[in-house]
């Protein structure tokens, strides 16, 4: 049994962080760019051209010299038009001194051209004039507002260069990542295979879901709920059948979860006679980081590692794995099982499927009514966040302690209390954690 080790919430997370820096993600898979919505970038994206390609105007109106615009009203000849997708070939399609091309949003600047008037701030004048047959160009347009050069079009590769890193490794594909991937035309991209991860629920009392739970049993909802967490993470779930509170078979199974990237375990970290995991896992030589946070709910989490790095290493049954396996102990209230998961697992999970580091935010809302709470722990309470625009207020969700799913499932956040403060008046600004 390794000696209490209980950290300050900052201090718990700053371990983890520094581990999760340490780690290797898995090999690069290559997949349709839609399949790689979430998943983690193993290659850099890169520009395949310059961005944009051309100087694309910004607005609809005419293409002009800025200098022709200099005293205004001005008038212009329309010696031409160019609508998006439409190339404006030089000395076809230019703009001399006093003239003006039309020119649609998206479409190439024709040379010449320094700036783009917008069509609100124009007329069209002598339409009947002089048209060449079958042309609807008009002739003649009245500028009404002068323009400065470089106004309403973005210049060639102002937005990136060819070959430019527009997308690092080790970004999250979200909607913006993929379509910076389908502007490049990568309709396929490389990224990291999933990490996996085992889900380990133990306890006597919890048996699997589609059991008639006896009297005095529960059903093992901290294996679903943490295997929605973990695929939230970027991780592959691998839920392993629940441990006893059996020295034997609970070591078994934590073997078996050590083979994966990752091992979650939930349950038996308190301070009962059958919380038997630390004790398991230090028959196992783990390393324990810390066996304790200053937290409320999930103060008595665990975090370790076992194997790697011993020189005795037989290969016998029983030694620790040869690499170098991380495991959390969460413990066994579903609430604190959930909270913890995201407040130290999450940045592991991200880490071994090869994202970069992010650090941990919380967010800013007004209290709606006042907390009271004993002070010494940094506390994250089941919360709603309501309001709307830049009205966001907060209040504590109803719930009854630790095991309270319910609440915790009408709750959208969690208010974060400093462990110093023992009354947070409403009105007050605190912190928040989306979940
Ligand atoms: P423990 O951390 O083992 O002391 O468990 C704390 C509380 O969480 C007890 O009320 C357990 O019954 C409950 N609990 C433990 N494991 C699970 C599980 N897998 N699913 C739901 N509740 C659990
Ligand atoms: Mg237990």
């Amino acid at each position: 049994m390794p000696s209490a080790l209980v950290v300050s919430f900052e201090e718990a997370r700053h371990l983890v962080e520094q581990h999760a820096g340490g780690v290797c993600p898995g090999d690069a898979e290559i997949v349709e760019l839609l399949a790689g919505l979430g998943r983690v970038l193993a290659e850099g994206i890169l520009a395949d051209r310059d961005f944009p390609p051309f100087a694309r105007a910004t607005r609809d109106g005419y293409a002009v010299r800025a200098e022709d615009l200099a005293e205004v009203p001005a008038r212009l000849e329309v010696v031409g038009e160019v609508k998006a997708g439409e190339w404006p070939e030089p000395g076809v399609c230019s703009v001399g001194r006093g003239q003006a091309v039309g020119i649609m949003t998206g479409a190439p600047l024709p040379a010449g051209a320094d700036a783009v008037v917008m069509v609100e701030h124009t007329l069209l004048t002598d339409q009947l004039a002089d048209r060449p047959a079958g042309k609807l160009l008009p002739k003649l347009v009245e500028a009404r507002r002068s323009v400065s050069r470089g106004e309403n079009f973005v210049p060639r590769g102002a937005e990136a260069r060819a070959g430019q890193l527009l997308l690092d490794r080790g970004r999250r594909l979200d909607h913006a990542g993929i379509a910076i991937a389908a502007s490049v035309g990568k309709g396929r991209v490389q990224v990291f295979r999933k990490p996996r991860v085992a889900v380990l629920s133990t306890g006597d009392e919890v048996v699997e879901i589609d059991a008639t739970p006896g009297p005095a049993q529960i059903r093992n909802s901290n294996s679903y709920s943490l295997a929605a967490q973990v695929q939230n993470a970027g991780g592959e779930a691998v839920r392993l059948p629940i441990a006893p509170d059996e020295r034997g078979r609970l070591r078994a199974l934590i073997e078996d979860g050590l083979s994966c990237d990752l091992l979650l375990l939930t349950g038996g970290v308190s301070m009962g006679k059958y919380d038997l995991v630390e004790q398991v896992l230090g028959e196992l030589k783990a390393e324990f980081y810390f066996t304790g946070a200053e937290i409320q709910p999930g103060r008595p989490v665990v975090f370790g590692s076992c194997g790697g790095g011993s020189s005795t290493r037989s290969g016998r049954v029983g030694d620790p794995p040869p690499h170098k396996k991380y495991f959390f102990g969460l413990p066994g209230n579903p609430v604190s099982t959930m909270v913890t998961f995201e407040l130290f697992a999450r940045p592991m999970i991200e880490a071994l499927s090869g994202m970069t580091p992010q650090r941990l935010i919380f967010l800013r809302a007004r209290l709606k009514s006042e907390i009271r709470t004993k002070t010494g722990l940094k506390r994250f309470l089941p919360a709603v966040l309501s309001g709307e625009f830049e009205n966001a207020e907060v209040g504590l969700a109803r719930w009854q302690g630790s095991g309270d799913i319910a609440a915790l499932a009408r709750a959208n956040c969690y208010v974060v209390t400093p462990p110093e403060r023992e009354r947070i008046e409403a009105g007050e600004w605190v912190s928040v954690l989306m979940r």
